[in-house]
């Protein structure tokens, strides 16, 4: 083993230590967010593209944080699944959307995102389910999002999870299809009613002509296979006419609306059936 500079190798362990305690910090800073509710819900409309009426709302996640504002889910999901917090995470979330779409239309449904991790546990339909019925909130209203990479590490109950979900009356999404662990067989062997064509290949569509045949691709199929869909990532009109031309059941992006706080959402619905 070649011997390391003694000063780069202190270097190198302060810079660990900085690291390592930057994200304790951040796990901390988190639990206590969390705790204290600092996490909130923002939601973000789905549109159905054929008449332009607003179907549910995708819950995102953002921390409200005493200096550094809105922060984004990106920074701190990972935290939080790393530091066993998702399910609390996740709970605290739910609730707060249940209470804030209880006010909103009956036909209006509710997209909550669910980490990978959190569909090896069993106990997760319970713990959705406690969660729906503590806000008096109907299982039917609810779709789950779920990514692909749940899917492989534990197959059986990942399978067993979605299943308990769709006979109780939870819609199942495959979220950012055509990333990572795609693969078609999934649509086959998991009880999926939706699919969610990754944003990345509907920002490409413009100007790269096999993201747009891929589109076409999964939108055929997913016809064949009775499997609706949704295009995210739509930022023009002409992009949603042309998605809907050919087949897509549902846009979102801020062509129709960025996410917005749970009390932004009333005018919105009032402007948007206005429109
Ligand atoms: P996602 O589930 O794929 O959510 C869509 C992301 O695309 C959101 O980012 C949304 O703000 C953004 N987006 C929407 N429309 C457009 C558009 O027209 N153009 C572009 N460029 N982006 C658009 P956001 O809110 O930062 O969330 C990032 C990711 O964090 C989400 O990706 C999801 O994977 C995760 N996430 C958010 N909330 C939660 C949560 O409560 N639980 C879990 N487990 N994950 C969450
Ligand atoms: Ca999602
Ligand atoms: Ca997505
Ligand atoms: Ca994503």
């Amino acid at each position: 083993r070649a011997k390391a500079n003694p000063g780069t190798y202190r270097f190198f362990e302060h810079a660990m230590d900085r690291e390592l305690k930057q994200t304790l910090r951040l796990q901390r800073d988190l639990h206590a967010a969390i705790a204290s509710g600092a996490i909130v819900p923002f939601y973000q409309p789905l549109v159905r593209l054929s008449d332009g009426q607003v179907a549910g709302f995708e819950v995102l996640a953002r921390w409200n944080h005493p200096i550094r504002g809105h922060i984004a889910p990106d920074a701190f999901i990972p935290v939080a699944e790393e530091a066993g917090l998702i399910g609390q995470l996740t709970t605290l979330i739910l609730r707060q959307a249940c209470l804030d779409a209880s006010k909103w239309p009956q036909h209006l449904k509710l997209s909550v995102n669910l980490s990978p991790v959190q569909l090896k546990d069993t106990s997760l339909p319970d713990q959705i389910f406690r969660t729906l019925r503590s806000a008096g909130f109907p299982t039917q209203r609810l779709e789950v999002e779920i990514t692909e990479s749940g899917l492989v590490n534990d197959v059986n109950t990942a399978k067993t999870i979605l299943s308990t979900f769709r006979t109780s009356g939870i819609d199942v999404a495959l979220d950012d299809f055509g990333t990572g662990y795609s693969s078609l067989q999934n649509l086959r062997s998991f009880p999926v009613t939706k699919l969610k064509i990754d944003k990345s290949f509907v920002r490409a569509m413009k100007t790269d002509p096999q993201s747009k045949s891929l589109v076409v691709g999964i939108l055929a199929m997913s016809r064949s296979l009775g499997i609706l869909t949704t295009a995210e990532g739509i930022e023009e009109a002409s992009e949603g006419v042309w998605l809907q031309s050919i087949g897509c059941d549902y846009g979102q992006g801020y062509c129709y609306a960025k996410p917005m706080r749970g009390d932004e959402v009333p005018a919105y619905l009032g402007g948007a059936k206005a429109a």
